[in-house]
């Protein structure tokens, strides 16, 4: 279906009127993205892995329902901008041997599960899922089919790399349930595509959304990057027009994250001085905002944008919205199952994950062990602020009454010194405290992990996070 673009949006080439250069250097600081609280720089290795497995419930005594995520590490080259776990190869019997070993990780998980709970969401992360012939992933589908129960409603996603997919790829995915599907786009612009590695012309794209309809896949959703070499408000505009065309669900429009001191090819773009700085890269974020918003999609949280009746809007609407490893999610109350190397589980008290490098993976389970390698307990206290962030970072306001009554603290007293931390931030017009409520203004939203980081004791405590996060605009 094709969407038009209205005048507004048609001319968001331009600076934005609302736009507040002096905020974004002021506030261009690392910070954490909160896809965890406490975050995973502060799991540990010292934590018992049989007391995490314990608390995952693998001794069958949760009955929580699961979502699932599997990690499929394997790309066949690497993008300069990538901060995944992920393996450079274009050797495909690579995928059979990581097969073999999920297979022996999910049945040793499996056997101590309740095999009644069921799975109500399932995600293929990567790497590159799709880098896996169609029928390794139909051999991935069979042995999840086995050994787990699957809700008739469950929510099963996909990451997709257009440029090496075949139509089979998405038969198969459908076969295994797979009914939403994730496209990595980044940026349309030849050049920035030169610039981060990743050719990836337009018309991948558009072939991979058709084929994903016609095989009945229930949403789409497309992934882009601002803040990339190169990029310009003109350059990113013409690539939201033209993914627009495309009428997807929902967009994902991430921050780059710069932080070549883990990631060191992203080196190159500090050669190359060819990255936007800190005013230019909010602009492109108010384009994003001004661009979507203006063609009917919800501005959700941070980054994500959904068609009004989406569930993913409408979890937003009524505040049942949750933020999780994998970025913004409509299902909560699940504990997370997580697979394969670097891959992240969660359970109510704890995180734990596993092996980062596949002999270490590999090792583990050759010796007959869930291949845990760190995580992390939550206190008491980790979990007030874990709920009070995710709240803030999904609904952008925090009732305190129903906030204290939820945590079982008066939230005015326990955040008092958070409270007066938060006052800068209102003085500069992101945030409004009153008696009862915080809400994140207009003007706040791009600002959101700044205000999330008023309620980290973490960085509270060690004000020393350069050379840990990456820059939170
Ligand atoms: S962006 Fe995706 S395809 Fe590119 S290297 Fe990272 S995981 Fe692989």
């Amino acid at each position: 279906m094709m969407t038009h673009l209205s005048n507004r949006a048609q001319s968001a080439g331009r600076e934005p009127a609302g736009l507040d250069l002096e905020l974004a250097r002021k506030y261009a600081v690392p910070g954490p993205r909160y896809t965890s609280y406490p975050t995973a720089l502060h799991f540990s290795e010292d934590v018992p892995a049989a007391k995490l497995i314990e608390d995952a419930g693998l001794d069958g005594a949760s009955r929580k329902p699961i979502s699932l995520y599997l990690h499929l590490p394997f790309c066949e080259t690497a993008c300069w901008f990538c901060g995944c776990t992920k393996v450079v190869t274009k050797d495909r019997g690579a995928a059979d041997r990581y097969l073999d070993y999920l297979e022996k990780e999910i049945s040793l998980t499996a056997a101590s599960l309740d095999g009644e709970r069921p799975v109500t969401q399932l995600h293929f992360g990567g790497g590159t899922p799709t880098f896996l012939s169609p029928e390794q992933l139909r051999r991935l589908g069979s042995i999840l089919h086995k050994s787990f129960r699957f809700d008739a409603d469950c929510e099963a996603s996909v990451e997709i790399d257009p440029r090496r997919l075949t139509r089979d790829h998405i038969v198969a995915l459908h076969e295994m349930g797979c009914n939403r599907a994730s496209l990595g786009v980044q940026d349309n612009d030849p050049a920035v595509q030169e610039a981060i590695n990743r050719i990836q012309p337009a018309e991948l794209t558009v072939r991979a959304v058709s084929w994903l309809r016609e095989e009945g896949f229930r949403s789409i959703n497309i992934d882009l990057i601002y803040g990339l070499p190169l990029q310009t408000a003109e350059s990113f505009g013409r690539t939201l027009r033209e993914v627009l065309e495309l009428d997807p669900d929902r967009f994902a429009v991430f921050s780059y994250a710069h932080v070549p001191w883990i990631k060191p090819a992203q080196k190159i773009f500090d050669k190359r001085r060819s990255l936007p700085d800190a005013e230019r890269k909010l602009a492109l974020l108010n384009l994003v905002v001004e661009t979507l918003t203006g063609q009917g999609y919800d501005y959700i949280g941070m980054d994500h944008f959904a068609r009004a009746g989406d569930e993913l809007a409408t979890a937003r609407a009524n505040g049942t919205l949750q933020r999780n490893f994998q970025g913004y999610s409509t299902k909560g109350g699940t504990d997370i199952l997580a697979f394969g190397m670097s891959a992240i589980s969660q359970s109510p008290r704890a995180y734990r994950q596993n092996e980062k490098e596949l002999p270490a993976y590999y090792a583990a389970l050759d010796a007959d062990r869930l291949p845990v390698a760190r995580g992390y307990f939550l206190t008491p206290d980790d979990e007030i602020r874990r709920e009070t962030i995710m709240r803030l970072m999904c609904d952008l306001k925090l009732d305190l009454p129903a906030m204290s009554e939820r945590l079982g603290i008066d939230f005015r007293d326990y955040f008092s010194s958070a409270l007066k931390h938060l006052k800068p931030l209102a003085d500069d017009g992101l945030v409004r405290i009153a008696r009862d409520a915080v809400a994140i203004t207009e003007k706040g939203r791009f600002f959101i992990r700044n205000i999330a980081m008023v309620f980290d004791a973490y960085l509270q405590q060690q004000r020393q996070q350069e050379g840990r996060y990456s820059r939170t605009v």
